[in-house]
């Protein structure tokens, strides 16, 4: 179906921060098949791991204990401080649970009618629950009738939140800790804490989509992590098995007791296969301590780009923590993607008029420079030609 609208390249291999295509011609990634290639391409130890599992067992079934899928969520549950761990195959999933959870919470609070708090230009996923969550009618357009429940408020804005403190039917607030496709957009400080405090006072769930922040880009392991804060509800994908499909919602206190069997399901979720990738990306996270190089690599790149682009003409604004970076220019600027690959660079532009970077963290110091140079003159080029 024409649902995508790729790129006039495919990629056959790759190592490290670097794409093969058909003819051996090299790309480096500065996006990482949008955070997910944290580890960069067929990095030996995952590369090993799924191998060796797929020799052993790929799937058997959640009818049975799956003792890899244990040790990932024990995994997860030590580097969160969250409690219990349900596993799908996506981002999107990961959040239908969460919202599912949401809902329950509701029902046992003998509110029939729940409605989730979440924000302007958030992305959640493509399911319809997700795409009601999601806060972008460009992504709605076409889809009606939306799932009811949710409601928008801008992000950043605790004042619009604090003003829905009198409703009953809050049962949740849903947060990206750094907005991905809505533009890379860092909360200011303290706008965790009062979503936290909100939902204190409402008896309301935190849930914090994790899908493009978490397992270490951001300089920490999740973003929430950051602020002072714990959510009630996490939810990951992504990243966390360097590409091999898994998606996991994590919950603690009442939340994570309101699954009873029957209540949710996913024929593929948490297989072996996907739970073994899953652990050995851990490993190497937990090893090379990557959310330290996340943070320091993510600095190098925030400090270049500041340097050759601040004040110049166009460029509206850089951001980002760690490994995920955004320039906002003030033109439309899509057209910058394929002029990145022309320089055989892979990057993005989303909401329009952000470049964003998500970078494997183990890309090399060397290599960010490269990405800061090379971005920074296709930047300064394209803004040139627009004036
Ligand atoms: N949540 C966030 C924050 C995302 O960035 C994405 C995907 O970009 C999703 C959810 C949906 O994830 P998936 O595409 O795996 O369903």
């Amino acid at each position: 179906m024409s649902n995508y609208a790729p790129l006039p390249v495919s990629f056959v291999s790759g190592h490290g921060a670097t794409l093969l295509d058909e003819k051996g011609v090299e790309y480096l990634d500065a996006l990482g098949g949008i955070a997910v290639c944290l580890l960069g391409h067929a990095h030996p130890e995952v590369q090993a791991a799924i191998a060796d599992q797929a020799a052993r067992v790929i799937h058997t079934s959640n009818l049975y204990h799956i003792p890899l899928q244990e040790k990932l969520a024990d995994k997860l549950i030590a580097h969160s401080g969250l409690e219990k761990v349900v596993f799908g195959n996506s981002g999107a999933e990961a959040n239908e649970a969460a919202i599912k959870l949401a809902r329950l919470h509701a029902h046992h609070r003998s509110i029939s009618a729940p409605v989730i708090v979440v924000m302007n230009n958030s992305f959640h996923g493509r399911t319809m629950a997700t795409l009601s969550a999601t806060g972008s009618v460009k992504a709605q357009k076409g889809f009606d009738p939306l799932v009811p429940g949710f409601v928008h408020i801008p992000y950043n804005d605790i004042e619009a939140l604090t003003n829905l403190a009198n409703r009953h039917d809050i049962v949740a607030v849903m947060v990206e800790p750094i907005q991905g496709e809505g533009g890379i957009n860092v909360p200011t400080p303290g706008f965790l804490k009062a979503i936290r405090d909100f939902c204190d006072q409402q008896q309301a769930l935190m849930i914090v989509d994790e899908v493009q922040t978490g397992m270490c880009r951001t300089g920490k392991w999740f973003a929430f992590q950051h602020e002072d804060i714990l959510p009630d509800v996490m939810t990951l994908a992504k990243a966390l098995a360097n590409g091999v499909p898994i998606g996991a919602c994590l919950a603690r206190g009442d939340a994570a007791g309101l699954f009873q069997p029957g209540s949710h399901g996913s024929t593929f979720g948490g297989n072996p296969l996907a739970a073994r990738a899953g652990l050995a990306v851990i490993d190497v996270l937990e090893r090379e301590q990557l959310e330290q190089r996340a943070a320091e690599l993510g600095e190098m790149m925030l400090n270049g780009f500041r340097q050759n682009l601040s004040g110049l003409e166009g460029v509206a604004d850089i951001r980002g923590r760690g490994m995920m970076l955004g320039i906002e220019l003030e033109h439309e600027c899509a057209e910058l993607v394929n002029l990145a690959l022309d320089h055989h660079l892979l990057i993005n532009v989303t909401a329009g008029k952000v470049v964003r970077l998500l970078p494997p963290l183990v890309m090399t110091a060397a290599e960010v420079e490269t990405v800061v140079t090379r971005v920074s003159e296709l930047v300064t080029k394209f803004l040139q030609d627009k004036s």
